[in-house]
């Protein structure tokens, strides 16, 4: 009994030490799946790029950017999603450790529930789940460089990943697609599609160009409503499009 009185919530308090993301600055929570490479696997995911599990990640972000208004775009590529707030932001009075955990657990928690809506016939056996990280980006032009990097990588990847799961499907081993495409260029990993009869571009949007999701007008109606459109974001007519995103 006389231990409990010296339990000063100030005191314990006091012991709590984040500093807050800088103010007027945009603030990323980049999401991304764990050990999804082996969860694909194990559910099947088509190779490269299953339709569906991506259908479900845009799903989860549009919840996402209904639920937290301050979201103002985010882009997904594979198993991963970034989210941007707007730089006057004062969700959780900007502590990075709550706005990251509030954003990952509320997606991972609409995949699970969404997960039956595009996988009606598939149970998960491992719980899937995803981690993240904030980062503070000080201009709109750094901002968007940053969505550059993330679909010069979404370009990469599928490129790579293309290639990789034709010369499996047509034979070869991991190991041995792995090391024919070691060290290759753009100009070889186009002559192997060549070979393959795949015109890169022909392939779907949503594989090429990765997720973008923000509030737009509907046409017919007139309303705000969040979209998703698989669209070149690294060219400045995007944002010149849509000039309201980033003000
Ligand atoms: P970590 O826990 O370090 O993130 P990881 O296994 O999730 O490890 P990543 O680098 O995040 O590794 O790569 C994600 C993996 O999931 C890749 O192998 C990618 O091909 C696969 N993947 C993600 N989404 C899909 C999809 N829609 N269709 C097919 N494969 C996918
Ligand atoms: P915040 O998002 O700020 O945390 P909150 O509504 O979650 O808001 P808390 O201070 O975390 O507020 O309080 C949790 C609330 O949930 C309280 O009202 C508490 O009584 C209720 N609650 C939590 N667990 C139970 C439980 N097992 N049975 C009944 N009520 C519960
Ligand atoms: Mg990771
Ligand atoms: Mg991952
Ligand atoms: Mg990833």
């Amino acid at each position: 009994a006389e231990g409990i009185n010296k339990i000063k919530p100030e005191y314990l308090r006091s012991f709590q030490f984040e500093s807050k993301l800088m103010l007027s600055t945009w603030i990323v929570v980049r999401i991304d799946g764990c050990h999804f490479h082996r969860f694909c696997e194990d559910n099947g995911f088509q190779k490269p790029n299953d339709e569906q599990a991506l259908n479900l990640m845009n799903s989860c972000a549009v919840s996402l950017l209904e639920m937290f208004k301050d979201i103002i775009f985010a882009y997904g590529v594979s198993d991963e999603y970034s989210f941007v707030l707007k730089k006057e932001s004062l969700l959780y009075q900007r502590r990075p450790s709550e706005i990251v955990s509030a954003i990952v657990s509320l997606f991972s928690a609409m995949y699970v529930m969404k997960w039956k809506e595009f996988f009606p016939e598939k149970e998960f056996k491992e719980p899937p789940y995803f981690d993240g990280r904030s980062i503070c980006y000080p201009s709109s032009e750094i901002l968007r460089d940053y969505l550059a990097w993330r679909q010069v990588d979404c370009h990469i990847n599928n490129q790579y990943n293309t290639c990789f799961w034709l010369l499996v499907k047509s034979g070869k081993s991991r190991t041995e697609a792995q090391i024919s495409l070691k060290g290759t260029q753009t100009q070889e990993k186009n002559e192997l599609l060549a070979q393959f009869d795949i015109d890169y571009n022909a392939l779907p949007i949503m594989f090429r160009m990765g997720s973008s999701v923000f509030q737009d007008k509907d046409e017919l109606t007139g309303n705000d409503e969040v979209v998703v459109e698989h669209c070149n974001i690294i060219d400045t007519s995007f944002w010149k499009e849509h000039p309201r995103i980033l003000d």
